[in-house]
């Protein structure tokens, strides 16, 4: 309701005459109620692997007898936590991000670098699902930014892009320039995304039914991580999809001119 929304001051003034201010405290509210949803999710998604953690633990010390139990029992337990882990690492650098403290540099960056290291950081997940990754498109270009925060950005979507193929399936990422603009597009030919889930998958904590119910999937932060990178360096990012067919998530980055920034560094120094 419009009237809880609005936070009204009034104040006597000469000649019987009343000052009243209006303040829209909308904003306000929804950030407040932002920062309540988190806590609450934060704390829910803690839950989870922590609650596991405990029962496995208990689990594998009454089967102390049972060694074949035990194994299973230690390997269940080592998923969860690891599961933790990279929740946990995730919550820090989203909110990092979030806090706008997350740039400690910014850099002449190239893409080569960053795709090259994203990709060898999946490429255990992606020998594991026999998905072969492969890059084309243009070399040599740079962008100004955080090398590590922008490999974290597109080393999440080469991740998403694995996990969500087909065993045995492609992953390609195309780098191109145009009108002043990095493109980085990671495809699949993986389950793709509905038309009403667009918008969603961006969102903190948002994951789609098939990744919720599956036993390793992600935390449902990494789209929104990468959201945030791009949009702080000035970026944006689009989703293609078509369900049953693929997606692809595409980065688009203010490129900085290669020699230009190297004189302009140059002249620094000098
Ligand atoms: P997570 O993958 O950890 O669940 P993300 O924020 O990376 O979280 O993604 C949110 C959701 O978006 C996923 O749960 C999944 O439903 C959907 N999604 C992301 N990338 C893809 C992709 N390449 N293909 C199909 N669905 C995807």
């Amino acid at each position: 309701d419009v009237e809880s929304r609005l936070i009204v001051r009034s104040a006597p003034m000469n000649g019987g005459r009343v000052l009243v201010l209006f303040e829209d405290s909308t904003t306000r509210l929804r950030l407040e109620e932002a920062r309540r949803d988190f806590t609450a999710n934060v704390s829910h998604e803690l839950k989870s692997p922590i609650g596991s953690i405990s029962l496995l633990s208990e689990t594998i010390a009454d089967s102390a007898d049972d060694p074949d139990a035990v194994r299973h029992f230690s390997s269940q337990l080592m998923t969860e936590s690891r599961r933790l882990g990279v929740l946990v690492q995730e919550l820090i650098q989203l909110s990092r991000l979030q806090e706008g403290d997350a740039f400690r540099t910014s850099e002449l960056v190239s893409i080569d670098d960053v795709v090259a290291e994203a990709m060898d950081r999946v490429s255990v997940e992606a020998d594991t699902r026999d998905v072969t990754l492969v890059t084309g498109g243009t070399q040599g270009l740079y962008v100004y930014g955080d090398q590590a925060m922008l490999t974290t950005a597109v080393r999440n979507l080469i991740d998403n892009a694995v996990r969500y193929s087909h065993l045995h399936g492609r992953v390609s990422m195309g780098i191109s320039t145009h009108d002043g603009l990095v493109s980085i597009a990671v495809v699949d030919q993986g389950e793709g995304i509905a038309p009403d889930q667009k918008d969603r998958v961006f969102e903190r904590f948002y994951r789609g039914d098939k990744a919720r119910s599956r036993e390793t999937g992600g935390s449902g932060l990494g789209l929104s991580i990468v959201k945030h990178v791009v949009a702080d360096h000035g970026g944006r990012m689009s989703l293609w999809s078509t369900p049953g067919q693929g997606s692809t998530f595409t980065i688009l980055l203010p490129e900085a001119n290669r020699p230009q920034a190297e004189a302009l560094e140059q002249e620094a120094v000098t």
